[in-house]
């Protein structure tokens, strides 16, 4: 039976979300508040579109011969926080073979999501900020929930792809960069490591919401700022980055 759930939007060509030409179902809701959102107008669990899974998989089957490398992807918002309709997409998905990528900022009891996760063939973890005070600070919370589900993963054996927003002054410390790389190579699931430079294209969605925007003092990251982070895991003996 079909599962109702909340969307923001879709995107039926997605290229950053994961491996090859994907469908990127962005969910409606986040349990998070992270001040460098782009998706800001994604946080309210009630507003969004009703969609069923039924319709998703519909329209995702439309495009299937695009997906051959690539697959479904739910990406948020959160979308984990919806257990039963991510679970129902994926299952439907991987009845037509279709590769299934949870992206998550791991803000979740496994346990809960665990439904989910026996469909999922890849998870894309967000590791925001591994100092726990600036994490709350940054995102809300600290990102201690978003380790355990890597370590499960890790247990479980899903490959993951590691994602932490590079933002200049904020998270690119070596302090949180060394901690980081350290926890990073004791999981043996880590696909690779993606450094996100932060970027300020999501800022106008908070001015049309009228909600001030607190990193404004904060310079987008350069391709510098990139290879100088990159250079620090490699130092520390960790190199899975993308190609
Ligand atoms: S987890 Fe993602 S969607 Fe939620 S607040 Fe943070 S950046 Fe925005």
């Amino acid at each position: 039976m079909a599962v109702m759930g909340r969307i923001h939007s879709v995107e039926t060509f997605g290229t950053v979300d994961g491996p090859g030409i994907r469908y990127v179902v962005f969910a409606q809701g986040c349990n998070l508040k992270c001040k460098f959102c782009h998706n800001r107008d994604t946080w309210e669990m009630n507003a969004g579109k009703l969609v069923s899974s039924d319709e998703i998989i519909e329209d995702m089957l439309k495009y299937k011969s695009f997906y051959k490398d690539g697959g479904i992807t739910m990406s948020g918002g959160e979308a984990a926080l919806q257990v039963d309709f991510v679970r129902d997409i994926f299952k439907q998905a991987k009845k037509h073979e279709v590769h299934t990528c949870l992206d998550t900022n791991g803000y979740l009891d496994v346990e809960r999501i665990k439904p989910i996760l026996e469909y999922t063939d890849l998870v894309l973890l967000d590791l925001k900020h591994m100092i726990p005070e600036n994490s709350i600070w940054l995102t809300g919370a600290p990102s201690e929930k978003a380790q355990i589900l890597a370590r499960y993963l890790d247990d479980v054996n899903i490959p993951v792809y590691i994602r932490h927003v590079l933002i200049p002054d904020i998270t690119d410390s070596e302090e949180n960069l060394t901690r980081m790389v350290n926890f990073v190579k004791t999981l043996h699931n880590v696909v690779r490591f993606e450094f996100l430079p932060y970027h300020i294209m999501g800022v106008s969605k908070w001015e049309q919401m009228n909600k001030e925007y607190e990193l404004k003092y904060i310079r987008p990251a350069t391709q510098e700022d990139v290879d100088k982070a990159k250079a620090l895991f490699i130092k520390n003996g960790y190199d899975h980055f993308e190609k």
